[in-house]
């Protein structure tokens, strides 16, 4: 079986009718993507910045950041590259001067990018530079609000102008994506898949906050449960509504790896998906066993279920037939 994945991870994933279907890769360093090849991927679909901070929690100055980001473009090109603005606090590294009493709910993401606006910019700049080959995008990690999309969207186009009327070669200005990993983020899916270029759905904290379940907890592993209604139904919103205002939909969380999710997640419209570059071949070769018409009935008969052991039965028995 596994040799048979890796035969067809080469090839471009088609379902069974013959609808395409991408897979990219979630990477943390740029050494990374000498190895993307043998898996298949069709590009990196989330590039997770925050490794670049030093160890003294010192933002990475702007010209390393430049050509760390340029480096990646030119190796992937013309494969795309999606970089993640710094998503610094919470569970990953923590930036804040004062201990917090919950990280989780406290100063991250967005909110310090919007806060220390030399983090931003520079990482802006950086990014807008490393785009001469027009194959990079950024996306913004933690979006709880309009007002933060359109913050970032001024900062984009204020550096792109200032940039591409100072350069002497073309750069591209990079699509700009929301990360769809808050409930607030899902209430607002419709105005925000009308500003963006893209969305990507962040399955492991929309889990966490939905469910308000730490992640990284233990103790209450348990209740960590995508496969639960309130996230499956969630899920079919984002996606349906993506498509209605035809924007580019695709999922970065740790349930797009997940066999019993792929026909689910199909069934709601998705067709692109970033992934741990190791589960590729296997995710490719299962989009072959699936059709758009006998997700869509599945997806439909998901949201309609009132438990996660209801949703992950229906699954199972889904796969087994299919
Ligand atoms: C997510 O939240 O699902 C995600 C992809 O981002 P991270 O795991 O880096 O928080
Ligand atoms: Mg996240």
């Amino acid at each position: 079986r596994e040799a048979d994945d890796s035969a067809l991870a080469h090839q471009n994933a088609f379902t069974r009718c013959g609808m395409r279907i991408t897979v990219c890769s979630n990477i943390d360093f740029k050494e990374e993507i000498e190895h993307l090849e043998p898996t298949g991927s069709e590009g990196v679909g989330l590039f997770r910045t925050e490794n670049l901070f030093l160890d003294d929690l010192k933002p990475p100055q702007e010209s390393v950041q430049q050509e760390y980001y340029l480096e990646m473009a030119e190796m992937l090109s013309p494969k795309p590259l999606v970089i993640r603005l710094f998503d610094i606090g919470g569970d990953k590294l923590i930036y804040s001067p004062v201990k917090e009493p919950n990280p989780n709910l406290g100063w991250r993401g967005v909110r310090i990018l919007i806060d220390v606006p030399e983090i931003l910019d520079a990482q802006l700049r950086s990014i807008i530079k490393a785009n001469v080959h027009g194959n990079v995008d950024l996306m913004i990690p933690m979006i709880s609000s309009l007002e933060e999309i359109e913050h970032i969207k001024e900062r984009l186009e204020h550096h792109y102008k200032r940039i591409s009327e100072a350069s002497h070669e073309t750069i591209y200005k990079p699509g700009l994506g929301a990360m769809i990993e808050m409930p607030a983020a899902v209430e607002l899916i419709d105005e925000i898949t009308s500003m963006v270029d893209f969305i990507s759905i962040g399955t492991n904290d929309l889990t966490q906050y939905t469910l308000a379940v730490d992640r990284n907890n233990l103790i209450v592993q348990d209740l960590f449960e995508k496969f639960h209604p309130a996230i499956i139904r969630q899920l079919y919103r984002i996606i349906s509504t993506a498509q209605k205002n035809r924007c580019r939909a695709t999922l970065c969380g740790d349930m797009g790896s997940d066999p019993l999710a792929t026909p689910f997640l199909i069934g709601c419209g998705l067709r692109e998906f970033s992934i741990v570059s190791s589960d590729i071949p296997a995710l490719k070769a299962r989009v072959a066993n699936h059709s758009i018409t006998e997700c869509e009935a599945l997806a439909a008969e998901c949201i309609k279920l009132s438990s996660p052991q209801a949703i992950k039965a229906r699954l199972e028995v889904f796969l087994k037939e299919h």
